[in-house]
C-alpha cells in the first residue's frame, strides 16, 4: 500500500490527543515525537524532518479552541497543510514551447524506469492531443533501444533510432531535425543511464542538452530509494540544470521519503509520478492529494478524476440519459464493469475511496469473481437482432438461401428475460451457469435501474417486474 507505513506511523500521534480539550505545549510533545519518528522511518531527510516538526509545533501551540473541531483533528489539519507545503504546494505543470517542438530530455540512473517513462509520457501527452516522437539515445545498452522501439509501438508513437555507433549529441540533433520535419508537438529523448553518477554520463547529458535546448529536463528517480532520490535530484540539478523530477514506482513505496523530500532538498519539483507498470500509469504529482494519502484520508480527487476519464470514453451523457429514462440495460452493465476493469484492479480503485480501504482482499476477490460470472451470462444473451440462414441446395449450382431476421434483443430489453423462463434457461445453458444465477442477474438489473434513478434524484417510476414462473 502506497505510504502505508507512514500513514500508520502518524496515526499513533492523533490517538494520543483523544480526550484533550485544547492543544498545548505539553500535550503535543508526545504526538510530535511520533510524527518525527514516522517521518524518519519514512526516510525523509533529517534537516527536513526537523524543520517540519518545528513548524507544526509552532502552529499547533496557541491555536486556541475552534468550536466543533477536536484537537487531534486540528493537528491533522496542520500536518496536512504542512505536508502540502513541503511537497511544493501547487501542482507543477509541464511547460510547452511556444514555437517549434517542445523538447523533453530525460535523465536518470539505470533501472529507475526511464525507458518506461519515455513511452508513458508520450501516452500521457497523446491523450492531451499532442503528437509525440521518441529519440533513443541510450547507446550503451542496445537492449534499451529495442525496448523503446517496442514500447513506442505499444503506445503508437514513432521512435527515432540511430544505433549505438553514433554519439548521443548527434542522435539528438538528427532526431530533432526529423521531428521538425514531421511537425511533431513534443520530442522526448531517452538517454543512457549508469549504475552510479559518473563524469562521462554528466558530460554526455550536457552535450545533448546543448544540442536540444530542451524546454524540460526531467530526472527520473525511483521512489523506493527514499531520500537518496532527493540527493540525486540535487546533484543532477547542480551538474546539468534540470527543471524537475519524475518519481517512479510510487505504487510500491510504503514509506514516502522521496515524495516528501525531493522539493525541499533540491528546490526542484516533482512533476509526474509513475504508479504502475502499465502505459497509463503516469500522472501529475498533486501535493495536496499526496498529503491526503499520507494521512490515510483516501485519495478521493484522484479517484473521481480517474472515474471521469473512463466515463468520458464511455459516453457518460448517454449513460445519464439512459438512467433517467430507466433504460439502463445489460449493455451498459457490461460497459460499466469493463470501465472498472480499465481503471485498474478493484483493490486499487477501492483503496482510493475513503472508508473502502479496509475491504478485505477476500471480499474483493469474491466481487471480481461474481463480475466474471455476470459477464459470462450477459455474453450469452442475444444482442440486437440475429440473422438465421438456411441453405437449401437443389444441386451443386443452384441453391436457395432462406434468411430471416429475429429480434432477440435480450441485452437491450431485460424484460424479455424477465418474462420468459425459456430465454433464461437458454442463457443459463449457453453461459454454463444455473437458471437461478440468471434470474438473480435479471432481478438485479431492475434493482439497479431503481437505485440509480433514486441516486439521480428522480423518484418516479422504475417498478420491478416480477419474474414469470
Ligand atoms: P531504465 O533502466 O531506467 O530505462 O528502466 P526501465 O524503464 O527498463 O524499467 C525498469 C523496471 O521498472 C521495469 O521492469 C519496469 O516495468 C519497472 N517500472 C518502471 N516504472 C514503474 C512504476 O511506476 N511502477 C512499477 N511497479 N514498476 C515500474
Amino acid at each position: 500500500e502506497m505510504f502505508g507505513q507512514l500513514t500508520s506511523g502518524l496515526e499513533a500521534a492523533w490517538t494520543k490527543l483523544k480526550g484533550e480539550e485544547v492543544l498545548t505545549k505539553e500535550n503535543i510533545a508526545e504526538p510530535m515525537r511520533d510524527i518525527r519518528r514516522a517521518l524518519l522511518e519514512a526516510d525523509v531527510s533529517l534537516p527536513v524532518v526537523r524543520r517540519f516538526v518545528q513548524s507544526v509545533s509552532d502552529q499547533a501551540v496557541g491555536l486556541g479552541v475552534i468550536r466543533g473541531v477536536k484537537p487531534d483533528q486540528q493537528l491533522v489539519k496542520i500536518v496536512h497543510d504542512e505536508l502540502v507545503k513541503l511537497m511544493g504546494g501547487e501542482v507543477s505543470e509541464l511547460q510547452f514551447s511556444k514555437s517549434g517542438p517542445t523538447v523533453i530530455l530525460l535523465a536518470g540512473l539505470q533501472g529507475v524506469g526511464k525507458t518506461t517513462v519515455c513511452a508513458k509520457l508520450a501516452c500521457y501527452l497523446k491523450k492531451q492531443g499532442k503528437s509525440c516522437m521518441l529519440i533513443a539515445g541510450d547507446v550503451y545498452r542496445p537492449a534499451a533501444i529495442d525496448q523503446l522501439v517496442i514500447l513506442g509501438e505499444q503506445v503508437i508513437v514513432p521512435v527515432y533510432t540511430a544505433g549505438t555507433e553514433v554519439k548521443p549529441a548527434d542522435i539528438a540533433k538528427q532526431g530533432l531535425q526529423e521531428a521538425k520535419k514531421n511537425n511533431v508537438d513534443v520530442v522526448i529523448m531517452d538517454t543512457a543511464g549508469r549504475l552510479q553518477i559518473d563524469k562521462g554520463m554528466m558530460d554526455e547529458l550536457k552535450d545533448v542538452k546543448k544540442v536540444l535546448n530542451p524546454t524540460e529536463v526531467l530526472l527520473v528517480v525511483d521512489a523506493m530509494t527514499g531520500q537518496e532520490a532527493a540527493a540525486l535530484v540535487t546533484t543532477f540539478n547542480v551538474e546539468i540544470g534540470i527543471t524537475g523530477a519524475i518519481l517512479t514506482k510510487l505504487d510500491g513505496d510504503s514509506r514516502g521519503g522521496a515524495a516528501l523530500s525531493v522539493k525541499e532538498v533540491s528546490g526542484k519539483p516533482i512533476k509526474l509520478v509513475g504508479r504502475g507498470e502499465r502505459m497509463e500509469d503516469l500522472e501529475p504529482f498533486y501535493p495536496n492529494r499526496m498529503a491526503g494519502r499520507v494521512l490515510g484520508m483516501g485519495d478521493v480527487l484522484s479517484f473521481v478524476e480517474k472515474a471521469e476519464e473512463v466515463m468520458r470514453e464511455e459516453d457518460a451523457e448517454d449513460l445519464q440519459k439512459k438512467i433517467m429514462s430507466a433504460k439502463f440495460d445489460f449493455n451498459d452493465f457490461l460497459k460499466q464493469t469493463r470501465a472498472v476493469a480499465k481503471m485498474g484492479s478493484m483493490t486499487r480503485v477501492l483503496g482510493m475511496i475513503p472508508g473502502m480501504g479496509k475491504v478485505s482482499p477476500a471480499q474483493i476477490r469474491d466481487a471480481e469473481k461474481s463480475l466474471v460470472i455476470m459477464e459470462a451470462m450477459i455474453e450469452a444473451m442475444t444482442p440486437g437482432f440475429c440473422f438465421f440462414f438456411h441453405l437449401i441446395s437443389f444441386n451443386t449450382k443452384q441453391c436457395l438461401i432462406l434468411v430471416w431476421l429475429r429480434w432477440t434483443e435480450e441485452r437491450e430489453k431485460p424484460e424479455l428475460l424477465a418474462e420468459s423462463p425459456e430465454r433464461r434457461k437458454r442463457v443459463a445453458k449457453d453461459s454454463g451457469k444455473t437458471e437461478q444465477q440468471v434470474s438473480q442477474l435479471v432481478a438485479q438489473i431492475f434493482q439497479m435501474r431503481v437505485r440509480m434513478k433514486n441516486l439521480m434524484g428522480v423518484m418516479e417510476g422504475g417498478s420491478i417486474p416480477a419474474l414469470s414462473e
